[in-house]
């Protein structure tokens, strides 16, 4: 008996399938912008200086490979929640935030999408930015709960559409579940200021909503560990009960390692430990118990104070170096009389760029540049370096005239 002759073969995913195209492509000067991983100036993955040192601390160790707790490696866990909420954060003092290690930010989110749909009381929708990370999608739809979308992008300005956005909240039914990108959201590359964060924590206060944030990015936005946590900070000490997906694949490149947090703030400690039993019974026949070695790496670094420091350098090295290609190609493309106004590849923040160009110019780009990008036009600025950033920015003006 065959029993698969009714599976349908599925769409490629968009963003792997640029690397595959790219991979397929034989020129030798073909650009991938499209992956959204940390390269250094060969082009190159970097792993960290800090990671390395740490690796060689635990070879050293020579520990144990026992199974972690359900909810992670305790100390893993505790130092995360130190670094996202900051060690004076009240909730964390208190001793009312629920944390458990999770499968990286994507498994974060999961075990967030699960719980909600078991235990919130409000709506189950769930309102994600227009655009947002693709995975968010499948995410919410598939626990069941609704996705709604609320505006963020402004096509015109390749801005934030903050009045769309703030209305989109205003008019959602209260205690929506309102997804936001902590900071570097993805794809557009465009966080609110400060100030607008102020205004969207009241929007989200007054209508009762619950604010679950995505931070795949916590210092690799600007190299401040703390500016690029601003946002869930301020929620929470503007008293919401934020709930925290923290991812430490891109901040410090261990995006193979899945290491992660999910967390969330309770109104006590008796009620952090409910929601943890319950939390645990969402992973337990997922995975049953999240996987040692990233999290020992993060602990290790996160708890020795010269690592710490090295790892500080590093983020704010990798930063400043997307930041310093925002800046070349932006004057590049000027030089080189682009039509249209380029000033969003500067103020953009992260890993990406949403460059405004069109899906036909970006399948120009693939044809006669070998220059591969997803359709929407989103560059990974990690892609570019000193040895391919003129021929990128020359290439991107003639598919743009
Ligand atoms: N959320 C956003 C917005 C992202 O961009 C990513 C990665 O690209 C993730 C979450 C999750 O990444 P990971 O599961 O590798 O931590």
């Amino acid at each position: 008996t065959n029993f698969w002759a009714g599976v349908p073969q599925g769409p490629p995913d968009p963003i792997l399938g640029v690397t595959d195209a790219f991979k397929k492509d034989t020129a030798k000067n073909k650009v991938n912008l499209g992956v959204g991983a940390y390269r250094d100036e060969q082009g190159k993955p970097y792993v960290l200086e800090s990671v390395l040192q740490a690796e060689d601390i635990l070879h050293k160790k020579k520990l144990d490979k026992e199974y972690l707790p359900i909810t992670g490696e305790i100390e893993f866990v505790r130092l995360s929640a130190e670094l996202a909420y900051g060690k004076d954060s009240k909730p964390l003092t208190e001793n009312r935030i629920a944390v458990a290690q999770s499968i990286s930010g994507t498994g974060a989110l999961r075990i967030a999408t699960e719980f909600l749909a078991k235990y919130y009381p409000g709506p189950k929708s769930v309102y994600l930015p227009d655009p947002t990370w693709g995975n968010h999608i499948p995410l919410v739809e598939g626990t069941g709960m609704k996705v709604v979308r609320y505006r963020y992008f402004d096509k015109k300005t390749i801005g934030l559409d903050f009045a769309g956005m703030k209305e989109d909240l205003e008019k959602a039914e209260p205690g929506s579940i309102i997804l936001l990108h902590a900071c570097a959201q993805n794809p557009s590359g465009i966080d609110p200021t400060k100030e607008q964060w102020k205004e969207i924590n009241e929007v989200i206060k007054s209508k009762k909503h619950l604010a679950l944030f995505d931070m795949a990015y916590q210092g690799f936005a600007s190299g401040d560990l703390i500016g690029d946590a601003f946002a869930p900070r301020y929620f929470v000490e503007q008293g919401h009960q934020i709930i925290l997906c923290q991812s430490f694949a891109k901040n410090l490149g261990l995006y193979g390692e899945r290491a992660g947090t999910f967390s969330m703030v309770c109104s006590s400690p008796e009620e952090k430990e409910r929601v943890l039993s319950q939390v645990k019974r969402v992973i337990r026949p997922l995975y049953s118990s999240p996987p040692l070695h990233g999290a020992q790496l993060v602990a290790t670094i996160l708890g020795t104070p010269e690592l710490f420091e090295q790892w500080l350098k590093e983020v704010k090295k990798m930063a400043d170096r997307i930041i310093s290609m925002r800046e070349k190609l932006y004057n590049a493309l000027v030089e080189l009389k682009t039509p249209g106004e380029w000033g969003h590849i500067k103020s953009q923040i992260g890993m990406f760029s949403f460059t405004g160009m069109t899906a036909d110019q970006v399948s120009d780009l693939a044809e006669y540049a070998h220059v591969y990008l997803t359709k929407d036009g989103r560059i990974s600025m990690a892609g570019l370096n000193e040895g391919n950033i003129q021929y990128f920015a020359e290439s991107m003006s003639k598919a743009v005239k």
